[in-house]
């Protein structure tokens, strides 16, 4: 499986979200080497905190095939899932997750917690591959919060995350 090319797919999305005006993150999810679901952060769009690039791509996936078990597929996502996205990917029962940068902050994938260490219902829990294109990834996070910061009027917070316990990462 071609890890960086499914991740450049992701890529291409999350650019697409930063040029929204949203925290750029993107997603695919492959099966059998065909893109079955993608997704984008859209939840400045959608004004809802569900609008994760992952719960979009899952969305999309159950429909295209059918199914809202993705026992066969892989999701790629540009930034570690946070808690929510984490437990749809159990959820969806994936059998892999491939994700770019990690989050230090809220990546629950091992960087804050690892949600994958819970068993749900017997299943295996996904496979991780962490770090796929980790400097891509992590540099258009860091371009876009530095243009926020940038944009953001004198005294004014700017948008999202306004100050990071490690910036080591992004
Ligand atoms: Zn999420």
């Amino acid at each position: 499986m071609d890890h960086q090319h499914y991740m450049s797919q992701a890529l291409a999305l999350a650019r697409e979200a930063a040029q929204a005006g949203e925290v750029p993150v993107g997603c695919v999810i492959v099966r059998a080497g065909v893109v079955v679901g993608r997704g984008r952060n859209r939840r400045e769009e959608k004004r809802s905190a569900l609008s994760h690039a992952e719960t979009e791509a899952i969305r999309q996936a159950n429909a295209a095939l059918g199914s809202w078990r993705l026992e066969d597929c892989a999701l790629y996502v540009t930034l570690e899932p946070c808690c929510m996205c984490a437990g749809a990917c159990l959820n969806a029962r994936l059998e892999r997750v491939v994700y770019g940068a990690a989050d230090p902050l809220a990546g629950c994938l091992g960087s804050r917690i690892d949600l994958f260490r819970m068993e749900l219902e017997g299943a295996p829990p996904p496979r991780i591959l962490g770090g796929v294109l980790e400097e891509d990834c992590a540099a258009l996070l860091r371009e876009f919060f530095l243009l926020q910061r940038r944009r953001a009027p004198a005294g004014v917070p700017p948008v999202s995350r306004p100050t990071r316990p490690s910036a080591l990462l992004w």
